[in-house]
């Protein structure tokens, strides 16, 4: 239930309301916010439980009924934004008039802060898997069509299997299918794929049951989680994207959002640390688009390379980032994305604060 001093800490608590025609039932949602878009709420329907969270900063509003009557496997999302309002429009099995929306279920009509709800989980399917480099792969999940669930850009979600009688889970953060991908989140609803770029490690717990998967089979994905939030880009004029190994993840999506919806952007830099050559997730996809978009340049370093590699080579170090970090004026509006092992965020972390940027021009991306 809403409690009144929760509502008074944080915004204030949403609502809802339905109604019907013959065919149809409409939830509506009232946000009492403006930036709200179709990654803002994560409907699922699941047999006769029918669950939408609506994400609003650190909250989470729950509607959560067992639905009164039938509904079809496939329903509608629709966002009003500049009242806030979301709509869901569901289609009914039969032309019945529904006397009550359906029973409340757990934490039905709250809103609390995120962090005391549990992740959600749905089970997706595996749809294709690819070879990336010699031990990264790019996994396609389907979502169920009961669901309604898009990650917003940087943010990550969990993967959980069974291994040995338990259930495990781990973090990774979705991409686009291809850097080329034309960047239509939010504005296309119902996307039902989620492509992941993951590392394989032979010795690792978690990621060779993942790859033991067949097209088919099922992984259960959580509700989104992460503190980026898009308005980091908003007005900027030049991103710095430090990314090493799979740390590249997250930069993805924010590449391309970038690109696709800031005006103001003239520059993104990539500066991307591997071990060696065939560690580089995406080469010549990064290369192609630096030569289709002059605003966007790449330069790899090797950490590891063979004696024929005359590019940039070592770790992150002052010396690279003073050279490659340069902002076109002393006003102009500038982010650094950070990503990769942790001694490397870390260490990254402490080179920026010396080189002067302000915690507002650092996001480092971690659990
Ligand atoms: P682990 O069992 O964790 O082992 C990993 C490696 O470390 C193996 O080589 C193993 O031999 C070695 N190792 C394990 N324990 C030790 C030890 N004690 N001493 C020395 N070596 C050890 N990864 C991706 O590939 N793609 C992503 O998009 C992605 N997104 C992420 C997002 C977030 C927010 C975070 C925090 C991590 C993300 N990761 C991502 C990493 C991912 O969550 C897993 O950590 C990774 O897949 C390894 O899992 P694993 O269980 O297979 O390996
Ligand atoms: P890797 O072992 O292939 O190393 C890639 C590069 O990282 C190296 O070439 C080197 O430049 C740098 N590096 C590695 N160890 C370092 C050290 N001790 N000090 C300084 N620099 C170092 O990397 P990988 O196996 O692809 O691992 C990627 C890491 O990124 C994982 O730890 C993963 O958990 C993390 N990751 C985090 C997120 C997130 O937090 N959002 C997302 C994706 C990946």
């Amino acid at each position: 239930q809403v409690t009144d001093t929760l509502a008074k800490e944080g915004p204030s608590s949403p609502s809802y309301d339905w109604f019907q025609t013959d065919s149809l039932v409409t939830i509506v949602i009232y946000t009492k916010q403006k930036d709200i878009n179709l990654d803002s709420v994560i409907v699922d329907h699941r047999d006769d439980s029918f669950r939408a969270e609506t994400v609003i900063k650190d909250y989470s509003y729950l509607v959560h009924v067992a639905l009164s009557h039938e509904i079809q496997e496939d329903f509608s999302v629709l966002v009003v934004e500049n009242v806030g309002k979301i709509e869901i429009v569901l289609k009914k099995k039969e032309n019945t008039s529904w006397k009550c929306l359906g029973h409340p279920q757990e934490n039905h009509n709250s809103f609390i802060p995120k962090k005391d709800t549990g992740l959600f989980y749905r089970k997706c399917q595996l749809v294709s898997k690819e070879d990336v480099t010699h031990d990264t792969k790019l996994f396609c999940l389907m979502l169920p069509p009961s669901t309604h669930l898009e990650v917003p850009v940087g943010q990550h979600v969990y993967l959980r299997l069974p291994i040995t009688g338990t259930e495990i889970v781990k973090p990774y953060t979705p991409v686009c299918d291809s850097l080329f991908s034309e960047f239509k989140e939010p504005v296309l609803p119902n996307n039902i794929y989620i492509y992941f770029l993951i590392k394989i490690y032979p010795a690792g717990f978690f990621t060779p049951e993942l790859d033991q998967l067949q097209i088919g089979d099922y992984v259960s994905v959580s509700n989104p989680e992460g503190n980026f939030i898009i308005s980091q880009l908003q007005e900027l004029e030049d991103l710095f994207l430090l990314a090493a190994g799979t740390g590249f993840t997250p930069m993805v999506k924010v590449l391309n959002y970038a690109l696709t919806n800031i005006p103001s952007l003239r520059k993104v830099k990539l500066m991307f640390f591997n071990k060696t050559e065939d560690d580089i997730i995406w080469r010549s996809q990064l290369e192609k688009l630096a030569f289709k978009d002059k605003r966007f340049e790449v330069e790899f370093v090797l950490s590891a390379p063979t004696s024929e590699w005359s590019g940039k080579q070592g770790y992150i170090s002052p010396a690279l980032l003073s050279e490659f970090l340069k902002r076109r004026s002393d006003t102009s509006k500038v982010l650094i994305c950070l990503c990769g092992p942790t001694p490397f965020t870390e260490q990254g972390m402490r080179m920026l604060h010396d080189l002067n940027f302000s915690k507002d021009e650092i996001h480092s991306f971690t659990a």
